[in-house]
């Protein structure tokens, strides 16, 4: 029994080295006790370190003392009763005392952090395992702990318990701390901006998690929390200025938020001098290093983007005239071939064409890479040739268009037609294999009526790598003299061409895309070989002894550019040469940020003392993918970043309901967008996004509506946006010459961002390269380095005019091309935009007459030749359809075999033609009567002499 007893007090495992059954004596002092053992051992137990209480037991052996650790469990034999009785009260003060403090100390912290701060996520775990000991003693030892300690104690530990695990509960403390500080900084966030902050905005500034991404949209308030985040740490005391560190994406944005602060921390103490900096990432690099006494001159080339570019055409030249190896692969790496066989549609053929440009080393281009190689074979060859030169004789194969053969060999009459189709005559899955194999023989039939030669290569030449041999045996056969160029004529005449120069934009834009992405040479090759970029493994080589000779000349300079002002800061703060001191980190403008600025940041944080960072963002305005934005680090914040709070701001005081939908709507499309519901103050029933069209001249169209505005609202501001600069100048040029317009103001629509007028007028949607959408994609090298793009079509620019839609505070008004009508334009025009639509020529009865019958995407559009006007299909190189102008009604008419139709169903205007070469039929007057001549007739170097009966009734 007794046996039993004594082991009941042995209950850790430190029993075979915690008994002390030798025991002697027990000291005690007003610091602890003192254990002596029979042969004058001291143990000495603080009370400090008393984490339970101890334990009396009174038995046939003796009286037995157990007292507890952290570390040990001490099990003491005692003889004599009265010291034990008086050992064991002095201890058990001593613990409870201890037991006291410890709880208050960890309720402390508890409440510091968890109830009287913002939980941060780092300080989950870190308190979760101070707490749990703490509450798997009182577990153990409940009954004595709640009759020997103070019952206010005991509610303490009653609440941690209440709100563990912690990291259950977290988000209630979260918003349980959210509501007391809505209520007691209530007047603070009433006045800290000009306007009292909206509930999101307040949420904003007291969230202060380990990271905390406030989402936005336009004109929702962004740099109002910024503002208001600042002021509130200095004015609440938890931060002093120095430790508060703001970064802003530009010069001008970090002036205005300085100013903000400026302006509206005076009535908070906050004066010139004592304001928290505010840095572009540029200068805080530029500042690091400066004091790390790293030399901070800025090289030539970071102010002087045309120097650049010739250092890398130099580096280029430099290249090729290293072996003639070197020049055939740097025209090798110039192109990226494409299959034609492997569109699936019609469509898919036409866009890759529309949007991907081949140009030959002459500087034509052409539809597809095997032309091109067929173009340049002849180049190197010396052979003088011409692209797509219409044919001697004007003799139609197909219906509506005249023949123009591929190639010509000039000074001969020697033709040759690239066919595309394999070695069993099937074509691109697109095109009709039969009909494509009978106009094959036509041409040879019209080439020999004609007695000229038609010398003939065929996609499989090119699929078996036998395309220039085959072209080496063609010229022999027929007699075509083959005088290959030497590689410094070849190379004087690409520089003459200014394919250098192009090939040196190329690699320029390249080499800043792995700066800014902080590439190295697997990265590089890695990417290259993702996005199916031909010879990667070479343009890997080439580009990354581009970098590195591009860095060993900034080094030889001693000088760095803008990239090297965060790259090398980086360093510095990684290495520890330079300590950051923050403890708040506020970044503006977060959707545009750069892989390497990023970087940059992340040094910020993990080398200081545990910052809280708050970055401001919204993934619908980021527009600088070109200069390195990486919006994923925005879209997939916690997988790339880690753990955040999130706020979003989502109420604007800018512009309407009908703006916001129409903007949200459009931008929402992509479905890698976040998603957002914008309220907005001011609501309208009625659409104030208008749709014009440009009729007659755009730069009239702009000050006829600009004069309409200023008739209903003298005073209101008043903007004309665009894409590109060019636009705007136009339209400037117009104003100056009339009535002075008052409060008028141009924009880029990327330069747009964060400004804001009462109307805005927005130009430049049309078709084509500097046409809205920007058709021009980068080239796919320079494509897969640069920051991964959402997979959207037109992402970007979608996103680019969400920002210019969303300037307007009243209406906005789109001035577009009927006749190449951007896609963003077809686009809004579906019912679900509500687009206010001010123009017939957009209205869709009327839009039908104009679409272009061949391709897939065209409009047609009015243009003058010499022959007088025509039409011409808006998809451009994709499509060759050249209507007519109907002779009743000026629309686009369409040629049939003998006849062309008027495209207008109203008018229906049908005209005679010829079915051999497609001008018009004259009516003649012969012996037998009135007959139909073809007007070629009279043409006497090409005379065509086709006749036929005269109809009346379609003329
Ligand atoms: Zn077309
Ligand atoms: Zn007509
Ligand atoms: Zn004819």
């Amino acid at each position: 029994m007794c046996s039993e007893n004594m082991d009941d007090l042995f209950i850790t495992p430190n029993f075979w080295g915690g008994l002390f059954s030798d025991i002697r004596e027990v000291r005690t002092s007003s610091n602890g006790v003192t254990l002596v053992s029979k042969y004058n051992n001291e143990t000495a137990i603080p009370f400090s370190e008393l984490n339970d209480l101890p334990m009396a037991r009174t038995g046939f052996f003796g009286n037995k003392l157990t007292i507890k650790t952290e570390a040990q469990v001490y099990a003491v034999s005692f003889l004599k009763t009265g010291q034990f009785h008086q050992s064991f009260d002095f201890i058990y003060k001593g613990a409870v005392k201890n037991i006291t403090d410890h709880i208050q100390l960890i309720y402390a912290e508890f409440k510091r952090k968890a109830i009287d701060g913002y939980l941060r996520d780092s300080e989950v775990e870190e308190l979760e395992s101070r707490i749990l000991p703490l509450i798997s003693r009182y577990h153990a030892s409940k009954e004595a702990w709640d009759e020997s300690i103070d019952k206010a104690v005991i509610d303490s530990i009653l609440s941690i318990i209440s709100n563990c695990p912690l990291e259950d509960s977290k988000e209630k403390l979260r918003s349980e701390y959210e509501s007391k500080m809505l209520k007691s900084r209530k007047t603070f966030y009433d006045n800290a901006e000009s306007n009292p902050l909206t509930e999101p905005q307040r949420l904003a500034v007291i969230r202060n998690n380990d990271r905390n991404l406030v989402l936005a949209a336009a004109g929702t308030g962004k740099t109002s929390v910024m503002v208001a985040k600042a002021l509130d740490l200095m004015e609440s005391g938890r931060a002093k200025k120095e430790e508060i560190l703001i970064l802003a994406y530009n010069k001008a944005a970090a002036k205005e938020l300085e100013n903000r602060i400026l302006e509206h921390g005076v009535s908070y103490g906050v004066a010139e001098g004592n304001c928290p900096s505010v840095y572009t990432f540029h200068a805080l690099g530029r500042e690091i290093l400066k004091k790390a006494g790293v030399p901070t001159y800025l090289s030539d080339f970071a102010d002087d983007p045309i120097k650049l570019k010739m250092w890398v055409s130099e580096w280029l030249v430099n290249y090729i005239q290293s072996s003639p190896k070197c020049l055939n692969r740097f025209i090798e790496l110039a192109y990226q071939p494409i299959n034609p066989f492997d569109f699936s549609t019609k469509e898919e053929y036409d866009a890759y064409v529309r949007d991907n440009e081949y140009r030959t080393l002459q500087g034509e281009r052409v539809k597809g890479f095997q032309e091109l190689c067929i173009a340049n074979w002849f180049f190197m060859n010396g052979i003088d040739y011409e692209y797509e030169a219409p044919y001697v004789t004007k003799v139609r194969i197909q219906v509506g268009f005249d023949y123009r053969p591929d190639f010509h060999i000039k000074g001969t009459n020697i033709y040759l037609e690239h066919f595309g189709v394999d070695r069993n005559g099937k074509t691109r899955p697109d095109i009709d294999a039969a009909k494509y194999n009978l106009e094959m023989d036509s041409k040879r039939k019209l080439h020999s009526e004609c007695r000229t030669t038609l010398l003939e290569t065929f996609h499989y030449n090119w699929v078996e790598d036998k395309l220039e041999d085959r072209l080496e045996r063609l010229m022999n056969d027929s007699g075509v003299e083959i005088k290959r160029k030497s590689p410094d004529d070849i190379l004087e005449f690409l520089n003459n061409m200014g394919f250098i120069e192009k090939s040196a934009e190329r690699y320029l834009k390249c080499l800043q895309a792995i700066r800014v992405e902080r590439l190295d040479q697997k990265l590089i090759l890695e990417r290259l070989k993702a996005n199916n970029i031909v010879k990667a493994v070479q343009y890997t080589e080439i580009l990354n002894s581009l970098h590195a000779d591009y860095v060993k000349e900034l080094d030889a300079q001693g000088r760095i550019d803008f990239d090297d002002m965060i790259i090398r800061a980086i360093n510095v703060v990684t290495s520890g040469s330079f300590t950051p001191k923050w403890s708040h980190i506020l970044v503006d403008e977060f959707q545009d940020i750069s892989m390497a600025r990023m970087e940059f940041l992340n040094s910020l944080v993990t080398q200081g003392k545990n910052p809280i960072l708050t970055v401001v963002g919204d993934d619908w305005q980021s527009i600088y993918r070109f200069s390195g934005g990486k919006l994923e680090l925005t879209t997939r914040f916690e997988e790339l970043i880690g753990s955040y709070s999130l706020t979003k701001l989502e109420k604007t005081f800018r512009y309407n309901n009908s703006i916001a939908d129409t903007a949200g709507t459009f931008v929402m499309r992509n479905p890698e967008q976040y998603k957002k519901q914008v309220v907005t103050h001011t609501k309208v029933d009625s659409s104030q996004v208008y749709l014009l069209d440009n009729e007659g001249r755009l730069e009239d169209k702009v000050v006829q509506v600009i004069n309409k505005i200023r008739k209903n609202d003298l005073t209101g501001s008043i903007s004309v946006l665009a894409r590109y600069r060019y636009l705007l100048e136009n339209v400037k040029k117009k104003v100056k010459s009339g009535e002075p317009i008052p409060a008028l103001k141009y924009w880029t629509f990327h330069g747009s961002k964060g400004l804001e007028a009462d109307y805005c007028v927005l130009i430049g949607f049309f078709q084509g390269k500097s046409g809205f959408p920007n058709m021009n994609k980068e080239e796919a090298v320079i494509e897969s380095l640069l920051p991964s793009l959402d997979t959207f079509p037109h992402s970007e620019e979608r996103r680019l005019l969400y920002v210019a839609l969303t300037r307007a505070k009243k209406k906005s008004y789109l001035i577009a091309d009927p006749r190449a009508t951007s896609e963003f334009i077809d686009e809004l025009l579906t019912p679900k935009y509500k687009l206010h639509i001010a123009s017939k020529t957009f209205e869709e009865r009327y839009r039908r007459i104009f679409k272009c019958g061949i391709c897939s995407v065209g409009y047609y559009r009015l243009l003058s030749g010499k022959y007088g006007d025509f039409y011409s299909c808006s998809s451009g190189l994709v499509c060759k359809s050249r209507p007519r102008m109907c002779d009743k009604c000026g629309s686009p008419s369409i040629d049939k075999q003998d006849k062309s139709v008027c495209n207008n169903k109203a008018c229906n205007y049908t005209k005679p033609i010829c079915d051999r070469c497609g001008r018009p039929m004259k009516v003649k007057e012969g012996r037998f009567g009135k007959f139909l001549g073809c007007s070629g007739y009279g043409i006497r170097e090409d005379q065509c002499k086709s006749t036929r009966r005269y109809l009346p009734s379609i003329v």
